[in-house]
């Protein structure tokens, strides 16, 4: 309740001093400055509750100038609290001068039995921290003045010191030293301290000053990284229409020609030619914009349900011809035996795998060789595929490798075999879209093998 009530008027008083426009970034000018607020308040308040005993207890020992000198100190105080023109250097400055007059006061009044060389002591230190060390130690200097003159003042019997007359001069010359001495000790530490840590806040303004920069930048690095993925995805939606409706219509119009024509062989050969590298080119189109729409992470699945069985029939029909002309044994080993075996995933991708994985197999193995294609469901959640063929194999250096876009183990037979080396760099990622890993075993001279599984009843995240 007490903390509650402090912490109000402390609010309160920030704001009607009008030190609430000041902001932390001024530094140490700002904390010396909220320091000496806070301790104005406190004295202000604990001022006006001693003022009541301390000025009783003068009345009763007929000490009316410790009275007058207590009084005036209060309204000095509660005139440099309260008034609101005032600036703070100002306001420090009186604050400063009142607590010494105070404090001079009391020590002639009272002697060492008073609160006057406690007061002066502490007047030292609290200047030290609002105002810094500068003028701390002039405050110390000032103090051992007005010493040196009580001492002269004591020596030759001046009647206003009357209050020291029953110490003995030389006790007295060392404490009021030890006075001195302990003050500058003090002062000296908190002046060291508040200079260390002053450094160690500069050190911290400054690294918050690069975070929040890094932090800046790096948030202008985040939205041109997505506005340039904004336009990557406009653009390869636009390449995708562009480059893909042309070729159709290539397509389109060679097979009208095939139509036009069918007695001609050599005039059907060229429309052959059309064809093919015509489909060839859409093919690698197709698989470059594929791979950088995985890249840019564009890439969802499309969920439909559909005849596992049928579909791996397409497939093995749709490159079946490509084997025969190779004269390799192509083997569709399909282990499902459920008649109607209906999955739920993208079909198109899945697709794309197996279409990826057999012409590899098919363009990798020499002519009397196998491929095969098989399929097994070893639990209800998931299917496997496996695609194996007796080919030239992969070194095991590259099991890895070949996985990343535009990888080939033989570049120089590059020519003869062609392809763009992303085929598998799709097929990798399509597995792990439908819920799978594709994984390799190969060896040289021997065949390969890719498999991976696929869930039979995926789930759009
Ligand atoms: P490419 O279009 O070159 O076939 P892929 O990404 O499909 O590109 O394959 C990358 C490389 O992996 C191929 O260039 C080839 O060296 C190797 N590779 C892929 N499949 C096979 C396979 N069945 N047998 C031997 N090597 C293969």
């Amino acid at each position: 309740m007490l903390k509650r009530f402090w912490e109000r008027y402390q609010e309160w008083y920030i704001n009607y001093s009008g030190f609430s426009n000041r902001r932390e970034q001024e530094g140490l000018p700002y904390f010396r400055d909220k320091l000496f607020v806070s301790i104005l308040l406190l004295t202000s308040v604990l001022g006006v509750i001693s003022y009541i005993p301390s000025g009783i207890l003068a009345v009763l020992n007929d000490e009316l100038i410790v009275l007058y000198a207590d009084t005036i100190a209060l309204l000095v105080l509660l005139f440099i609290a309260f008034s609101r023109r005032m600036s703070m250097e100002l306001r420090k400055n009186l604050f400063s001068v009142n607590i010494f007059i105070l404090s001079v006061m009391l020590l002639i009044q009272l002697g060492l039995v008073g609160n006057g060389v406690t007061l002066l002591f502490m007047l030292n230190i609290i200047i030290t921290l609002y105002n810094g060390s500068k003028a701390g130690f002039k405050a110390i200097f000032i103090n051992a003045v007005f010493y040196i003159l009580l001492l002269f003042g004591v020596y030759y019997e001046v009647a206003l010191f009357s209050a020291f007359f029953q110490y003995q001069f030389g006790v007295l010359t060392v404490i009021l030293i030890n006075c001195i001495l302990f003050n500058l000790l003090i002062v000296f530490a908190v002046a060291f301290l508040i200079n260390h840590l002053h450094r160690a806040l500069l050190k911290e303004n400054n690294l918050q000053l690069a975070l929040v920069e890094k932090h800046a930048a790096v948030l202008k690095e985040k939205e041109r990284a997505e506005l340039s993925d904004k336009l990557k995805t406009a653009f390869l939606a636009n390449m995708s229409h562009e480059i893909r409706t042309p070729m159709y219509g290539i397509l389109g119009c060679a097979e009208f020609l095939r139509a036009y024509n069918t007695d001609d062989n050599e005039y059907l050969d060229y429309v052959n030619v059309i064809e093919e590298n015509g489909k060839s080119l859409l093919d690698v189109v197709s698989d470059i914009i594929e791979i950088s729409k995985i890249d840019a992470g564009i890439t969802t699945p499309v969920v439909t349900s559909f005849d596992i069985n049928e579909t791996i029939n397409e497939i093995y029909n749709s490159l079946r011809p490509k084997a025969i002309e190779k004269g390799i044994t192509f083997l569709n080993d399909n282990n499902l035996v459920v008649k109607n075996a209906i999955i739920k995933s993208d079909k198109g991708k899945l697709t794309a795998i197996l279409k990826h994985l057999l012409k590899n197999a098919i363009k990798y193995t020499e002519k009397g060789g196998r491929v095969s294609l098989k399929c097994i469901s070893y639990d209800n959640d998931f299917l496997e595929f496996y695609v194996e063929d007796t080919g030239i194999g992969i070194p095991k250096n590259y099991f890895k490798i070949i996985f990343d876009p535009f990888y080939q183990v033989d570049i120089q037979n590059r020519r003869a075999l062609h392809g763009s080396g992303i085929g598998l760099a799709i097929a990798k990622s399509y597995a792990e879209i439908l819920g799978g890993e594709l994984s390799l075993e190969s060896r040289e001279g021997i065949g390969s093998t890719f498999w991976f599984a696929i869930k039979t009843n995926l789930t759009l995240d």
